[in-house]
């Protein structure tokens, strides 16, 4: 099974498809966590994204679409979890065209529905936990980038609920559920 975790920056995907990978045997693939960590390595690649992260913004279509093509070329074991990505129309569109050259299909879009003040308290306290436990907060996890970023995913990703709702994909989560239930309605949505 395919699917796609889609919602805000801190709705929950992140957590959400740890417990996907820990119950189904799926793939998570964070387009974030491919970034931060080309970023952290001093890859070519992550010196010209990091500014970029930092501020909020995204990074273009190109290095994303990269990114994901080489790890539809792995193992697939329980599926993928697309998590962060797609987050443009383009991306949707070159996901689409990726997972039919590899032979594979996406099953379900998880919309996890959220609000704004949420998220600012759940990724401000998000920092406040990393400082406390001796490391240290996301560069991109402070209040200024926080609203470039919830910016971004109102103009480029949100677009997206419309579109898989049309394609037939789209199921909705409440992600201001404790995290269980949130595991608990997910469970249920993909069966
Ligand atoms: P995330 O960990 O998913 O919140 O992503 C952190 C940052 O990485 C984003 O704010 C963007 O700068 C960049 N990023 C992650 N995924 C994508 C994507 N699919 N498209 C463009 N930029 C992305």
């Amino acid at each position: 099974m395919n699917i796609i975790l889609l919602g805000p920056p801190g709705a929950g995907k992140g957590t959400q498809a740890g417990h996907l990978v820990a119950s189904r045997d799926m793939i998570q693939l964070s387009t974030g966590d491919m970034l931060r960590a080309a970023k952290t390595s001093g890859t070519e690649m992550g010196k010209r994204v990091a500014e970029v992260m930092d501020r909020g913004e995204l990074v273009t279509d190109e290095i994303v679409i990269g990114l994901i093509r080489e790890q539809l070329e792995g193992d697939k074991k329980g599926g993928f979890i697309f998590d962060g990505f797609p987050r443009t129309l383009a991306q949707a569109d070159a996901l689409e065209a990726l997972l039919k050259e590899f032979g594979e299909k996406l099953d379900a879009v998880v919309e996890m529905q959220v609000n704004d003040e949420v998220l600012v308290e759940r990724i401000v306290g998000r920092a406040a936990d990393a400082v406390a436990a001796g490391g240290t907060a996301r560069a991109d996890d402070n209040e200024e980038s926080l609203k470039i970023r919830l910016m971004e995913y109102y103009k480029k990703t949100s677009p997206l609920i419309g579109y898989y709702h049309a394609k037939g994909n789209l199921v909705s989560v409440n992600g201001l559920a404790s995290i269980e239930d949130v595991q608990a309605e997910i469970a249920s949505v993909l069966g």
